[in-house]
């Protein structure tokens, strides 16, 4: 695909036919003899940078500043991008099964409390990681029992193996599935991966945050 769409920069080849007769309009862009196709290949070769850029998670600024061209363009694409991803996942979305690790994360407002747990201004991620490497992730108002297990029961196949910590919030998991509570500080050492330890909860609030906004406040992803 890649090599395709270079082609069609370099005026090789149409990138809507593939045929290889194109000529030059006083404009700058390409026509193609066969289906009439006219295009920018400034434009085609800023897209495909900006999508290398996004493919890498570099942020749109830079991605901006590197090659010059507009800011509302770079942050367009990488919402076009985001907004594609999300709906593909979403699509392909099934309920996590398996063994399922939950717990919540904080970003913002002042730490109050060992976990921050209750501290005020605060954004509450709520995110769930099935063994496999899919992960669950969503902005919740709060961490209340209800909450909490109204995001489980539509998000988790009933019946599964629940890893928590001991927050009272999943007590009444036991419910739904197996429940075992677990130090969260052990699960390295247990050679388990970490919710925490995972895109998006842990890394930095505004590209979390970008994520979020631009995905209306869930996300679906595999890690690779
Ligand atoms: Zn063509």
């Amino acid at each position: 695909m890649k090599e395709k769409i270079e082609r069609a920069i370099l005026g090789i080849e149409c990138p809507k036919c593939g045929h290889d007769c194109l000529y030059k309009l006083d404009d700058g862009r390409y026509k193609c003899s066969n289906c009439k196709f006219k295009y920018s290949p400034r434009k085609l070769n800023d897209d495909l940078q900006i999508l290398h850029y996004f493919s890498l998670e570099i942020p749109a600024n830079k991605a901006r500043k590197d090659f010059g061209c507009s800011y509302d363009k770079a942050g367009r694409k990488y919402m076009q991008y985001r907004n594609e991803i999300f709906l593909y996942l979403q699509k392909e979305f099934n309920k996590l099964s398996g063994e399922i690790e939950c717990d919540e994360s904080y970003f913002g407002g002042k730490r109050k409390g060992a976990r921050g747990r209750g501290a005020q201004g605060k954004v509450t991620v709520f995110g769930m990681l099935e063994r496999n490497g899919k992960i669950y992730t969503t902005l919740v108002d709060n961490v209340s029992a209800e909450t909490l297990m109204n995001e489980i029961i539509q998000h988790a196949e009933k019946g599964s193996v629940f890893y928590t910590d001991k927050f009272r919030s999943y007590k009444s998991l036991k419910f739904f599935g197996k429940h075992i509570t677990v130090d969260h500080g052990n699960y390295f050492a247990n050679g388990k991966r970490h919710i925490n330890g995972l895109v998006p909860i842990n890394r930095d609030w505004s590209f979390a945050k970008e994520r979020f906004l631009s995905c209306q406040r869930q996300i679906h992803w595999k890690i690779p």
